[in-house]
């Protein structure tokens, strides 16, 4: 058995730019269930078409659906996973306990992070459309303007979601619901918290940490 890692956090606290380091450099797999919902939104497939609305306007998708997408893309008796984006509620975290990580070894990381510098961040920031890498553009911006480094495509573009007035409504949403799902974990004793406004650097080294002592 593998052990699993949960991201918590409101968007923008830098969730996904910390499970690709570790994905890099601890062999963990990343599996975001926004990357799954916007992969089915790009392909049009009748899921995508399905949820397409709802993603773009803030709010959350049914937690069935979500729950399908995460179990078809994840098997956790072969593979660590970091589950960024999913659980989003205290329905979520109870279904991922008992349909997918049923006893195995798990942490929960939770990003704090003051609304304000959220909001800040979510406007600098920019994905490639292709790999999804991320960039702050003014903390972390591309080598060269415009060019994914990763990928070498060209064109970086910013989320619908990321829209001032969506991601009004999605902080809304991530207030609402996750108290509950810290409760959840915090009773099982697997609550670590970071402090999310530090250096990309010192955030990676109070995980690794928190994992280690936890
Ligand atoms: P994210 O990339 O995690 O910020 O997710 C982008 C959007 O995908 C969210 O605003 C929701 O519309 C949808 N989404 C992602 N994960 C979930 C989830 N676990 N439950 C419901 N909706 C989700």
């Amino acid at each position: 058995m593998e052990t699993q890692l949960i991201f918590l956090g409101a968007p923008g606290s830098g969730k996904g730019t910390q499970a690709t380091r570790l994905e890099n450099n601890k062999g963990y797999h990343h599996i975001s269930t926004g990357d799954l919902l916007r992969s089915e939104i790009k392909k049009q497939s009748d899921l995508g078409i399905r949820v397409k609305q709802i993603v773009d306007s803030g709010g959350l998708v049914d937690d069935g659906i979500v729950l399908s997408l995460l179990k078809l893309n994840c098997d956790t008796k072969r593979y660590s996973y970091i589950f960024d984006g999913f659980p989003r509620n205290l329905e979520q975290a109870k279904s991922l306990d008992h349909q997918v990580l049923q006893g195995v070894d798990t942490k929960v990381v939770y990003f704090e992070l003051k609304t304000d510098i959220l909001i800040d961040r979510l406007k600098n920031r920019r994905t490639c459309s292709k790999c999804n890498e991320i960039y702050n553009l003014v903390t972390s911006p591309p080598k060269v303007e415009n060019t994914c480094d990763k990928c070498g495509s060209v064109g970086l573009v910013q989320r619908l979601d990321d829209q001032p007035e969506v991601v009004k409504k999605r902080m809304e949403v991530f207030e609402n619901t996750i108290n509950p799902v810290l409760e959840y974990y915090d009773q099982k004793g697997l609550l670590v918290k970071v402090n999310a406004a530090e250096e990309v650097e010192a955030v990676y080294g109070e995980i690794l940490k928190g994992i280690e002592d936890c």
